[in-house]
């Protein structure tokens, strides 16, 4: 195996995501900035590489962090204690919130009402980062989405048909509603395996665990697709990424959103996704 020299990588690392800041122009003087944690190594990332900027750029920004707890037995905890301990580590103070606490049931409870679980799994979180974001006064909400994840959404809009989706692309969103937290993509950038690497070989204790539900997604598939060609043929991740970067228009399309009859929460038709998905749960588990 090539020996990687640590303090080469991790200066590769750093000015990817430095580099990605800067271009797209993610963190603004007065920002104030919740990173989405999973606890899993993208978002672990994400919190090095947002709190190690804080201190070597000239803009002055403040960190915070939400852990959504989605209720997932034997997979859930591990990701809370990993963002509690790095938090920790880095002194950004930690929301973490739960599906339980805000709806009355765990995501286990109603995994089975779906096809795939991965489908109320990301409205209710969604959901519950832009509310928790809203009200602790962020400016933008920081994810851990990888080189990897965007080409995988990007393929999935045309599985899909929906290339409306192609709004919700690149580094940086704009805000759309006062009451919307815009979401920017640090690791945008970042090839996922790189991302992998850095927690090897800065020993970072990370839950590198699957979530038991992922198989049922359309996203495991393409991963494993995109996974298998790149074995096949090298850099054809990168060529995807590319000729996505040229297409790519930062243009987002003009929706007019309203407040949600039932929680107050902007959406784009009331009631929202979320509670419109409540009440259709509340009927399947009566
Ligand atoms: S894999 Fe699916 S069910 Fe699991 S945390 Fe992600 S979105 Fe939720
Ligand atoms: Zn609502």
């Amino acid at each position: 195996m090539m020996k990687i020299d640590k303090d080469e990588f991790n200066k590769y690392v750093e000015d990817n995501v430095f580099n990605t800041i800067s271009e797209y122009n993610l963190i603004e003087d007065g920002d104030n900035i919740m990173i989405g944690v999973s606890g899993g190594k993208d978002s672990i990332l994400t919190l090095n590489m947002l709190h190690s900027y804080q201190q070597k750029s000239d803009i002055n920004f403040t960190l915070k962090a939400v852990c959504i707890d989605e209720g997932i037995a034997g997979y859930r905890n591990d990701g809370i204690k990993s963002a509690k301990e790095n938090t920790k580590k880095l002194g950004i103070p930690l929301i973490v919130h739960s599906f339980k606490d805000t709806w009355g049931y765990d995501l286990d409870e109603i995994s089975d009402l779906y096809k795939s679980t991965c489908m109320p799994c990301g409205v209710y979180r969604r959901y519950l980062l832009n509310k928790i974001s809203d009200e602790q006064g962020a400016d933008k909400i920081a994810t851990g989405h990888n080189l990897d994840d965007e080409i995988q959404s990007f393929l999935m809009t045309f599985a899909r048909n929906d290339q409306n989706k192609f709004s919700k692309f690149g580094p940086k969103l704009k805000r759309i509603h006062p009451k919307m937290t815009p979401r920017i993509k640090p690791l945008w950038q970042l090839p996922e395996k790189d991302v992998g690497l850095w927690c090897v070989i800065n020993d970072i204790e990370i839950h590198d665990m699957e979530c038991p539900y992922s198989q049922t997604s359309l996203r495991a598939d393409i991963k494993m697709f995109l996974n298998m060609l790149e074995e096949e043929k090298k850099g054809i991740k990168q060529n995807i990424f590319n000729s996505f970067k040229k297409t790519f228009t930062q243009k987002q399309s003009e929706v007019e959103l309203c407040m949600c009859e039932i929680c107050n929460q902007a959406t784009a038709q009331s009631p929202c996704n979320a509670c419109r998905m409540t009440d259709e749960i509340k009927k399947m588990l009566s």
